[in-house]
């Protein structure tokens, strides 16, 4: 996630934000705002309280992200309906991220794993495609 990103997402959900969402490819941007905002308009933060109404971890390798999310009951009012809109804003996460381009949001086409397994990506044919002709090209020389 490019930094401009962070700090802009950081400012918006102070409560809400964790330093794993700056794990996340840039590609994914999107799809964690769309999270954070779903978390937030489910359960505001507190006026006046220290603390997130619910906290949230994210778990993110090799193409393939996964949100956690567990309401706080020290804080705000939950009640079973805000609690299936919590699994509904995580399957759409967890969805969206194993559909999704890592490097220009298209749509995933395949997992890059680099030669020596250490480094594995989720790509749109386009990505993949330019990530193979760099490749050739690097062999070639
Ligand atoms: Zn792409």
């Amino acid at each position: 996630m490019k930094d401009v990103d962070i700090h802009r997402l950081r400012d918006l959900y102070p409560r809400l934000w964790r330093h794993d969402l700056s794990t996340l490819p840039g590609g994914w941007t999107a799809i964690a705002e769309r999270l954070l905002a779903d978390l937030n308009e489910i359960q505001p933060s507190v006026p006046g309280e220290y603390g997130s109404p619910l906290f949230l971890l994210i778990s993110f390798h090799g193409g393939f992200a996964v949100a956690f999310v567990s309401p706080n009951p020290e804080l705000g009012t939950w009640n079973a309906e805000k609690s299936l809109a919590l699994i509904e804003a995580v399957r759409r996460f967890n969805a969206a991220t194993s559909a999704a381009c890592e490097v220009c949001s298209g749509p995933s086409y395949i997992i890059v794993k680099e030669t020596n397994g250490s480094h594995q990506q989720r790509l749109c044919q386009h990505c993949s495609d330019e990530r193979l002709e760099k490749f050739e090209a690097r062999s070639v020389q």
